[in-house]
């Protein structure tokens, strides 16, 4: 078989060099992993030489070697082509003898190549990808047990570059899993609407403060803001402009209110909003540049259809001695009282 010929067919062996790539082994540095048993089969082999090498498309590289000094060399000098063309272990006793080998430059000189023994690299769906190969400068052959152990050694280099891209695979898994988990996550505590905090998420922040608050770590306040008459606005409007007010609103509340703020949409047109490090007193001055920004400026503004909003609000303290519901149920009937009061105010507890 001449050299051009081997070239040839290794290099229109698309499938097999898919094989290959995909462990994704070419050109990773060493590993002891398979510095060792290249190791182990010199060792075993008696042989000066040993080398792990995969055959690419125009060289071989080798993922370890000893006794060589090079980490790749062009396949027109490879043996291992040759070895990777037939089943089993390929044995060449003595080069000089052997017509394919005879000329090869490694052989007729620097580091003159006599005896080659390679067993097969082959991938889980069958493909040949290089050789374990022992090397030495006299001719000579293998014994029954060196052969066994050859195969068994190259068997093992396969099972570890499994495990290698089965790691990889996972670690690929788990990296989707977890962009997947936050996604779900973000769904289950927004409002699609909004993109505020959902009421089951404040809910737990909620509970996470009052844990903090109990602990005599600092204050906070809570503010339920509900937008007034936010019906006549969807029957004069319709529903799309009323929820895009809703969108428009929730902007606002998030320019208004600081970053450490908690916002959520409560329910339909009720804004529930934590300001942990508040006093009720800065909770209504926050309240009052929220009400002068509605006054000032309108919430929708689009085909010449300005339309203005107001608010009721109510605060109350988050104390120390208080439940999530006790809480809720005093800012709520905060907010009640602001509603009788004819709308577009905020009351608080003191
Ligand atoms: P009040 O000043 O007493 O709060 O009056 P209101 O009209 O704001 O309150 P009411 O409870 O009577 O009506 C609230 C309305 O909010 C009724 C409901 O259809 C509307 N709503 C609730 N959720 C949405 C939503 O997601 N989009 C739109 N467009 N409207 C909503
Ligand atoms: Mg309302
Ligand atoms: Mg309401």
């Amino acid at each position: 078989m001449s050299e051009n010929k081997i070239h040839c067919s290794v290099e229109q062996d698309g499938q097999r060099l898919l094989a290959l790539h995909r462990y994704q082994i070419l050109d990773t540095p060493e590993e002891p992993a398979f510095d060792d048993i290249v190791e182990v089969a010199s060792l075993i082999c008696e042989a000066p030489v040993a080398v792990i090498n995969f055959i690419d498309r125009n060289r071989q590289w080798f993922k370890s070697e000893k006794g060589l000094g090079v980490r790749e060399t062009p396949l027109d000098v490879s043996i291992c082509a040759h070895a990777i063309l037939q089943p089993g272990l390929f044995v060449v006793p003595d080069t000089t003898l052997d017509p394919r080998f005879s000329n090869n430059p490694l052989v007729t000189g620097h580091p003159y190549l006599r005896f080659y023994a390679g067993a097969l690299l082959v991938s889980s769906d069958g493909y040949p990808l290089g050789t374990l190969c022992v090397l030495d400068y006299t001719p000579r052959t293998l014994s029954e047990r060196q052969r066994f152990a050859l195969q068994a050694l190259a068997n093992q280099v396969m099972a570890h570059m499994e495990l290698m891209q089965a790691h990889r695979e996972q670690a690929i898994l788990i990296r989707d899993l977890k962009a997947m988990q936050s996604e779900l996550s973000k769904y289950a505590s927004t409002d699609p609407l909004t993109g505020l905090l959902n009421r089951r998420a404040f809910q737990q922040r909620l509970n996470q403060e009052l844990a903090l608050i109990k602990r005599g770590t600092h204050s906070a306040v809570l503010m339920l803001v509900d937008l007034d008459f936010f019906k006549e606005i969807n029957d004069t409007f319709g529903h799309q402009i009323g929820d895009q007010v809703l969108v428009n609103f929730s902007k606002v509340c998030s320019d208004t209110f600081r970053q450490a703020d908690v916002i959520s949409r409560w329910g339909g047109e009720e804004f529930l909003i934590m300001l942990p490090m508040t006093t009720v007193d800065e909770a209504r001055n926050v309240a009052e540049r929220l009400h002068e920004t509605l006054d000032a400026t309108p919430i929708f503004d689009e085909d010449s259809l300005p339309i203005y909003l107001s608010v009721s609000i109510g605060i109350c303290a988050l104390m120390d001695c208080s439940t999530v519901e006790d809480s809720l149920q005093r800012v709520d009937s905060l907010l009640y009282r602001a509603k009788n009061n004819g709308r577009n105010c905020t009351l608080s507890e003191f």
